[in-house]
């Protein structure tokens, strides 16, 4: 049996992706831009062995502002272009759905159980990186290693936690 994956969990608007302004949404591949930063913190935890699971709240679907097939399309884009910077997603998790409809919309741990059946992760060896303080809430309940907060659009300010390899801690 091989040894069980470290995933790191990245929050997508506001983390991975400038966030929209308030009460608006990504609706287009071309209103998604990428952080300054971003790759270079997904590349030293790729080299600390990582592998990347996506989790975004999309309840913009449910709002019936954009499609699935829009989510799909501008998720494409994203993972190609961490392709292109050698750099493979493992998933993409979204919720579609409004406010207390569902088991997935983040703070909810839906996502993190889906991706615990999914792909059997070691959840003290995995860790979460987000700009919403109730999605590390979320994660230190759930029981990862490490649950981070970074202000939005400002990925780089991961690094900071990232020195200390988290086997050390745990
Ligand atoms: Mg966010
Ligand atoms: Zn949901």
């Amino acid at each position: 049996m091989g040894k069980s994956k470290k995933i790191a969990f990245l929050d997508r608007d506001g983390v991975i992706n400038k966030k929209a302004e308030e009460h608006y949404y990504i609706t287009r591949v071309e209103d998604f831009i990428f952080n300054e930063g971003i790759f270079g913190v997904v590349s030293k935890l790729k080299n600390e062995g990582f592998e990347f699971i996506v989790i975004t709240n999309q309840r913009g679907v449910a709002r019936g502002l954009y499609t699935e097939e829009t989510v799909r399309k501008i998720h494409r884009h994203m993972k190609d272009e961490f392709y292109k910077k050698g750099i493979e997603i493992l998933d993409i998790l979204y919720c579609p759905h409004e406010n207390n409809t569902c088991e997935c919309r983040k703070p909810k741990d839906g996502m993190l159980r889906e991706a615990m059946e999914l792909y059997k992760f070691d959840k003290t060896q995995s860790l979460l990186i987000s700009d919403s303080v109730d999605d590390v809430y979320m994660g230190e309940q759930f029981g990862l290693g490490k649950s981070i907060f970074v202000q939005p659009n400002k990925p780089s300010e991961a690094m900071i936690h990232l020195q200390k390899s988290i086997s050390v801690v745990v």
